[in-house]
């Protein structure tokens, strides 16, 4: 898409919907495995890689991407705002 096509309704999106993909498989989530998703989350990356994470919950829930666990990790996504 060339920048001259854009409209403003093009860039509303991605600012002011949220919580991200991540956030969103964890508001789906039960209480208990909520709890594991954000101990894993807050848990070393060693021990809880970022694609251990993403390919857990693309199982369980829909498919998501490490780099997305490693945006809402980092709170880089619109949920850390
Ligand atoms: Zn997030």
């Amino acid at each position: 898409m060339a920048v001259d096509e854009l409209t403003l309704d093009d860039l509303t999106p991605s600012r002011v919907t949220g919580p991200c993909k991540v956030g969103k498989i964890l508001a789906k989530l039960s209480d208990t495995e909520r709890g594991m998703v954000e101990t894993a989350l807050a848990g070393p990356k060693e021990q809880y890689p970022h694609a251990k994470i993403a390919t857990a919950l693309s199982k369980r829930v829909w498919p998501v991407s490490d780099h997305a666990v490693s945006d809402h990790r980092s709170g880089a996504c619109v949920c850390g705002r």
